[in-house]
């Protein structure tokens, strides 16, 4: 079973004991250059409209949130960012849209992040007059360790957001690094799949009813699962390509419902297999 909201802010899909929500934090415009793999020779510029998702996983004694995403737009960060971002439009902080779906985020146990991109990290802290505190105060947060020190690979150095706030996580005794595929709770588990950054995970949920797969950054839109060779500048194309292969395939062919951290809209395709060892992507809002 599936529900939509009307203007794309929220994803319901029940896999039986689990049920998974997408959460769109906001839209913005993004002007980003495109190479292809192998060689990255050609590029290109594209501008598309994307949003900014997180999801979250409910079962018995579990509440999983992939993604703590963007902080509050009225922090300190948030102001700065809108200030640089113009035309980001906010929806709503992952804890607030948990609120509104009678979750309550002080109950969170666990937080995977699948990778130390600063959209996907800045909002596991409060930023309080005192200093950052975690914001889900009780989970358990992971991530793989190859993000840790260099989740770039054009930079060797996290950025100042980030660092302040996976300090935070550590100093709070809540932060695991994982050196490779781990069960987080039963029926939840990340995988490494690194190329958008060196330690990028994706997250698979396997509920009685069916596959969930959170992809992540490993592709940003649709374009780039069916032409898999298309990637932004910055990234490792070798190691991106093996983990789409991998991870096309797999979605495709357990017919998963599949999440795009950057869909403009919070919602849950599928992956096809199409001729030529390619692949086709089925945006399933509204279907
Ligand atoms: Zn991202």
């Amino acid at each position: 079973m599936r529900a939509d909201d009307a203007d794309g802010r929220v994803a319901r899909l029940d896999l039986g004991v689990l049920a998974v929500t997408v959460m769109r934090q906001a839209v913005a415009p993004w002007t980003a250059r495109f190479t292809r793999a192998p060689d990255a020779g050609v590029s290109e510029t594209r501008r598309l409209s994307i949003g900014f998702n997180v999801v979250h996983v409910r079962g018995p004694g579990l509440s999983v949130l992939v993604d703590p995403g963007l902080d509050d737009p009225r922090s300190r960060w948030g102001r700065r960012y809108a200030a640089s971002h113009p035309f980001t439009r906010f929806d709503a902080t992952a804890s607030e849209t948990l609120e509104g779906l009678g979750e309550d985020p002080g109950a969170v146990t666990h937080v995977a992040i699948t990778h130390a991109h600063l959209d996907h990290v800045v909002g596991a802290t409060v930023d309080q007059a005192s200093g950052l505190r975690p914001r889900f105060a009780h989970a358990r947060h992971v991530l793989m360790r190859a993000d840790r020190t260099r989740p770039r690979y054009d930079r060797d150095e996290l950025g100042p957001d980030v660092a302040e706030r996976l300090a935070c996580l550590e100093t709070s005794g809540l932060l695991d690094l994982l050196d490779g595929p781990a069960v987080l709770a039963p029926g939840v588990a990340m995988h490494p799949a690194p190329g958008e950054s060196p330690g990028h995970a994706v997250v698979e949920i396997e509920g009685a009813a069916g596959t969930c797969i959170v992809l992540g950054d490993l592709a940003h839109h649709g374009d780039e699962i069916r032409d898999a060779a298309l990637m932004p500048e910055g990234r490792d194309p070798a190691a991106l390509w093996r983990s789409r292969m991998h991870w096309y395939a797999r979605a495709a062919d357990r017919g998963a419902r599949v999440v795009l951290a950057h869909s403009a809209r919070a919602s849950f395709g599928r992956i096809e297999r199409a001729p030529g060892g390619r692949f086709e992507w089925r945006d399933e809002v509204g279907a």
